[in-house]
């Protein structure tokens, strides 16, 4: 198999699993008790909220471990709405945010908050004058994703950050494609509120952490015990977080030559499949663009069809369009960017990992050079 869907999860390190292993077998006790058996449970939680921490630039006290980026966003959305609605209730975000962050924004909606959806260009980067114009002084939070997950853009997340400062907004980022995979440093970058997610950085699925900046008064999401110094109730998933710190360990101290393997490998790849196949467009930004992205449409080709047919050949890859009653409902990144909705459904994600080879991606250029030219033989449109 060649698996080059990392945006969509990662396969968890044999390190982080040896780590885990202990926690879900001999070491089970409640890290809430007070005999000793149950406190070491306690020391891995707080060694792990230690490295997740670091890899951030964060205090420690600053992390609150959830059950993935979804819990985080749901919570750092709507707690600080509910926590600032006296002074406001309009809160600004991008078109092309994770359906995580989204369908938060349609709650609050119905709730009567007003949010303004800022557009983006057509390599999916915000305009920070259209920011600045969209900030009132009802604005409570603005909320702007740090690396898209379909494109790989990366936005200007300190100057996001210095403005929202400058106006006393509180400034959240749904980071949970970035964390771990490009430097982060919520103090530099004025982040008040980040999310990140486990499974995108070799670690375990359903585990994931907001940073909440000490500053902010915000409340719990979640009601019952006092885990988590009383902001996060639930018995505490302690496999998984020692799992998360643990792989956030591990993604801090190979963060530069990841970077630089992965970057290779992604414009090996693009300039490979641009060589090979005519008629084709890179989706995203160039240069400000995470390094296991690889985003293209490819013209007279529905990117389901090729995924289908990359899957028979046991190839892993995605697009961002979804299937909903039978047709197929085109990426609202992609539209948003400025792609028809054609363009959108010919579009095809490649996301590789810190163990994907070149080797697997001229075996991956050779099978889409084939499909291409077998789908659009059956095109009636391509002028073959
Ligand atoms: N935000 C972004 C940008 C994502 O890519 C994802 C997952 O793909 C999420 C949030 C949700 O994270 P989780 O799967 O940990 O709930």
């Amino acid at each position: 198999m060649i698996y080059l869907d990392n945006a969509a999860t990662t396969k968890p390190k044999k390190e982080v699993i040896d780590v885990m292993m202990p926690f879900l077998t001999e070491q089970y006790g409640n890290p809430s008790a007070i005999y000793s058996f149950s406190a070491q449970n306690k020391t891995a939680i707080q060694k792990a909220r230690k490295q997740v921490a670091e890899l951030i630039n964060a205090k420690e006290n600053s992390i609150y471990f959830t059950s993935g980026g979804t819990e985080a966003d749901n919570w750092a959305l709507i707690k600080t709405a509910e926590a600032y609605e006296e002074k406001g209730r309009h809160i600004i975000t991008t078109k092309i945010e994770h359906h995580a962050i989204l369908h938060t924004c349609d709650y609050l909606e119905k709730r009567g908050f007003e949010i303004t959806y800022l557009g983006v260009d057509n390599d999916g980067r915000i305009s920070l004058e259209e920011l600045k114009q969209a900030i009132r002084k009802d604005t409570i939070l603005i909320s702007v994703m740090f690396a898209n997950n379909e494109v790989g853009t990366i936005q200007p997340i300190e100057q996001i950050g210095e403005i929202a400062s400058e106006h006393g907004i509180v400034f959240h980022t749904d980071a949970v494609q970035a964390f771990g995979h490009v430097p982060i440093d919520v103090e530099a970058m004025h982040i008040d509120l980040l999310s990140a997610s486990g499974h995108k950085i070799y670690g375990p699925k359903g585990v994931g952490c907001l940073y909440i900046n000490n500053s902010l008064k915000i409340s719990s999401l979640i009601h019952g015990g006092g885990q988590e110094r009383a902001r996060r109730a639930g018995t505490e998933n302690v496999p998984g977080i020692v799992g998360f710190g643990h792989a956030a360990m591990l993604a801090k101290e190979t963060l530069k030559e990841r970077m630089e393997k992965e970057t290779r490998l992604r414009d090996f790849f693009i300039k490979e499949l641009f060589n090979r196949i005519s008629d084709i467009k890179l989706n995203g930004c160039k240069e400000n663009r995470l390094p296991n992205n690889i985003n293209v449409s490819f013209p007279y080709v529905e990117g389901e069809s090729m995924l289908i047919m990359l899957d028979m050949q046991e190839i892993c890859a995605s697009s961002g369009s979804a299937c909903t009653a039978g047709s197929i409902d085109p990426s609202h990144v992609l539209v948003a960017m400025g792609l028809s909705s054609d363009e959108a459904r010919e579009s095809v994600r490649f996301t590789i990992s810190d163990e994907t080879t070149e080797e697997e991606l001229r075996a991956t250029v050779d099978a889409v050079e084939t499909i291409v030219s077998r789908l659009r033989s059956m095109s009636p449109y391509y002028d073959n």
